[in-house]
């Protein structure tokens, strides 16, 4: 207990005391990082920013502890607990680090510059720059595939930043007020009270879980007299749900959504999307093909990833990209493929993994590690160029010089061998509703699954434990206790 108070200690006494910033160092390479996300915030994290000078630009001023989203949208979790603003992520770092609030929308690898705009709202117009770079790490992420489908962009609510989640708490209670308003035809009301949720990866099946809590939980008792006619409807076009997990977690996902009254309609493609009803092709028992039609209030579309045009407008540049789809190929350093001084991470790079936050914070950590080490590597020969350059200047002293340069040639053989980057996949977790989780994890070579309250309350530590700082962990804690205790706020 004495451990984790003085640990807790020491964060905050870090957050509240800033290092002093210090002006660019000519002598120093720009370091220039795209984005705030898992990737490039994982990076920071580990980076020695003393060996460069490091720009940082996002449109996005803070980091998102994106596994939590979906229970904000039904206020199971408030927003603001599961953001860290990046001044705070980059106070305690040493050098010189800056922060611009932009949006990269074009990298120039020939003349080594990002172009960058801001938007802000108080000055009313749009400006734009260039950034020049020595070093330039991509960690952009992507956007949200809608493969063309008519009527989604317009419709449907996203899942991915927490302007999404607020949006959908919202709308969520205008459906309810709205179909609890005087007079309402019944089927308006089943229209209203529809929630459908398209894609049947681990956002859709997590966001369902959590509206159906939201609705048994609180709505329910809060508005009796709608209470039989709230759904939730997952439509997915492959035949099951949750692909990336073990058959027998797939199973008791859907049998646990059976239970909770969730309708998961599999092998049904959406096709078009209008402002009151989602068309889709099913396929039947029989093979046969049928065209269906589900009224909604709310729409979320949760199908995956494209590529950000700031990342496509690259890869137009970039010959050996052409036949990259998913984003930047990366070689085994995660260097973007027929680019120089250029890395990519996370959802914006292909590197031959799932586009997971996981796998975003390790690429970041690896990089860390690989800059850390060329900054070192860059001293060193620099310490042996010097040496050897001493040794005619100071003839009396050649054996000592001689035994330095030895051992400084030892150390850079050392801390040169920094092997190929190599993901390693601890598992995959995702809530289910009712306070059950399911988990597919990797420990001692051995996979383990399972499903059920046990697993949520493992689901419930390990995303504790990720939290990006303290004040994040008590800040969760605090709102799972608060709608455990009080309900959630329907306030819109
Ligand atoms: P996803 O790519 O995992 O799933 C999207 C689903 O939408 C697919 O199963 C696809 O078949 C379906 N789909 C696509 N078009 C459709 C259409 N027209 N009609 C019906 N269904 C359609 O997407 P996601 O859930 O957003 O996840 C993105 C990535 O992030 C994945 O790699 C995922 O593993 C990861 N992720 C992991 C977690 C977790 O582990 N808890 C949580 C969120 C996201």
């Amino acid at each position: 207990l004495i451990g984790g108070v003085a640990y807790v200690g020491y964060e905050i006494y870090q957050d509240r005391n800033p290092e002093p910033q210090v002006k660019p160092d000519p002598s120093k390479k720009t370091l220039v990082v795209l984005g705030t996300g898992w990737g490039s915030v994982s990076l920071l994290k580990r980076l020695d920013t003393e060996n460069y000078n490091v720009v940082v630009i996002s449109p996005r001023n803070y980091f998102l502890f994106t596994p939590l989203l979906p229970s904000c949208t039904t206020g199971t979790i408030e927003h603001r607990s599961i953001m860290e603003p990046i001044r705070t992520i980059l106070r305690s770092k040493r050098g010189h680090v800056k922060y611009y609030e932009a949006e990269a929308s074009s990298i120039d690898p020939d003349r080594k510059v990002v172009r960058v705009f801001d938007n802000s709202e108080v000055r009313g117009e749009t400006i734009e720059t260039e950034i020049p770079y020595d070093m330039l790490v991509i960690g952009v992420g992507a956007e949200n595939a809608t493969f063309g489908i008519p009527g989604v962009r317009e419709n449907s609510c996203f899942l991915k930043e927490i302007g999404d989640a607020q949006l959908i708490r919202k709308k969520i209670m205008d459906c309810v007020e709205t179909a609890a308003f005087k007079d309402q035809s019944p089927e308006e009301i089943d229209r209203l009270l529809h929630m459908v949720v398209v894609g049947g990866g681990p956002t859709g099946v997590e966001f369902a879980g959590e509206l159906q809590d939201f609705f048994e939980e609180d709505i329910k008792k809060l508005i009796p007299d709608i209470s039989d006619r709230f759904r939730v409807t997952l439509i997915e076009a492959l035949p099951n749900v949750l692909p990336s997990f073990s058959k027998q977690l797939i199973e008791y996902t859907e049998s646990t959504f059976k239970e909770e009254k969730i309708d998961i309609r599999t092998k049904t493609m959406v096709k078009k999307v209008t402002d009151k009803a989602v068309e889709a092709e099913a396929v039947s028992p029989d093979g046969k093909k049928e065209k269906v039609s589900f009224p909604y209030g709310l729409l979320v579309w949760a199908t995956g990833n494209a590529v950000r045009p700031v990342v496509r407008d690259l890869m137009g540049k970039i010959p050996a990209q052409k036949d990259s789809r998913r984003g930047l190929a990366v070689n085994e350093y995660l260097v973007v493929q027929g680019a120089r001084d250029i890395w990519a991470i996370g959802d914006c790079a292909v590197a031959g993994y799932a586009p997971t936050a996981q796998v975003a914070g390790q690429e970041g950590n690896f990089l860390a590690r690989l800059f850390n080490n060329m900054a070192k590597t860059e001293a060193l020969e620099e310490r042996i160029r010097d040496l050897s350059g001493s040794l005619n200047l100071k003839p009396g002293n050649v054996a000592e010089i001689s035994r330095e340069i030895e051992e400084t040639e030892r150390q850079l053989r050392r801390i040169k061998d920094i092997k190929p980057f190599h993901y390693s996949h601890q598992g995959s977790l995702a809530y289910i509703g009712s306070e059950k989780a399911v988990a597919d994890v990797s420990w001692f070579n051995g996979n383990f699954a399972s499903g059920g309250s046990l697993t949520f309350l493992f689901w419930r530590s390990a995303y504790l434990s990720m939290c990006f700082s303290t004040r994040n962990r008590l800040l969760v804690i605090n709102d799972w206790l608060k709608s455990k205790l009080f309900g959630r706020d329907v306030s819109r």
